[in-house]
């Protein structure tokens, strides 16, 4: 009783706060009404669109004709089949992904989701189940829920693909990607992903879409869906929402 009343509170509280300040866009704070980012961000946002590598999903300058692959998934194809993502990540996408993921920003990810939805429509039509990239028990005590579930959670009401949370563990802590090479990123997440003994059935013979909010060299999700494949999944594809296109222009 204490609880619901203490509950209900909570949201009047929240409410009047809502009524009494403007929603401020999330990438510059300028006032903003309804979805989080203004037209001016927006405009600054780099959707990506065809042309683009069929397996990697890398826009390119040019359109090469159908079916050419860019020279990074000739050179070091992933193990996953194919990967899409929404946007560029450049300094727009960048404070939408950490505000979604370090300020408890739940909020933003209805917009983000619904822009995953639609850069993976072809991923989305044949796919069985989505599967948010686990965050290690420790690190999802501190932050509370994990952003990739929260997109996976949206991707799900869009696209009608159900999410299995927790088909896919993380049974390893590993450091932050972040600063790390190339190799190292492989080498620190490598072994990091398991299918659970006991869902297994679940995977084999499936089409899995694995969801992340960022791609920066592909080491995460390649080990994710390695793991996927040991289990027998049918195929592994990735939807994020931002990838690094140019990796030595855009640090993170
Ligand atoms: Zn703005």
């Amino acid at each position: 009783m204490a609880k619901t009343f203490r509950g209900a509170w909570r949201d009047a509280a929240k409410l009047a706060l809502d009524i009494a300040l403007p929603t401020l866009c999330v990438a510059c704070r300028e006032p903003v009404d309804g979805e989080g980012v203004c037209s001016d961000c927006w405009a600054k946002l780099s959707f990506i669109a065809p042309p683009f590598c069929p397996r990697l999903g890398i826009p390119f300058v040019y359109d090469p004709g159908p079916d050419m692959l860019s020279m990074e998934a000739i050179s070091n194809p992933p193990a996953y089949a194919r990967a899409r993502a929404a946007v560029r990540y450049d300094d727009v996408a960048r404070t939408l992904v950490h505000a979604l993921k370090y300020q408890d920003r739940t909020d933003l990810a209805p917009t983000m989701g619904r822009w995953m939805a639609r850069a993976g429509r072809d991923l989305l039509d044949g796919a069985d189940m989505l599967i948010p990239v686990p965050l290690h028990w420790r690190r999802a005590w501190h932050r509370r829920y994990n952003q990739s579930g929260a997109l996976a959670r949206v991707i799900e009401r869009q696209s009608g693909v159900s999410v299995a949370s927790e088909a896919l563990r993380r049974t390893r802590f590993t450091e932050q990607q972040i600063g790390l090479s190339r190799p190292q990123r492989a080498s620190n997440v490598q072994g990091a992903f398991k299918v659970a003994p006991d869902r297994q059935a679940l995977i084999a013979g499936r089409r899995v879409v694995l969801i992340d909010d960022v791609l920066t060299s592909g080491a995460t999700v390649d080990a994710c869906a390695r793991a996927l494949l040991r289990a027998k999944a049918a195929s592994v594809d990735v939807l994020v929402f931002a990838r690094v296109v140019d990796s030595h222009k855009t640090p993170i």
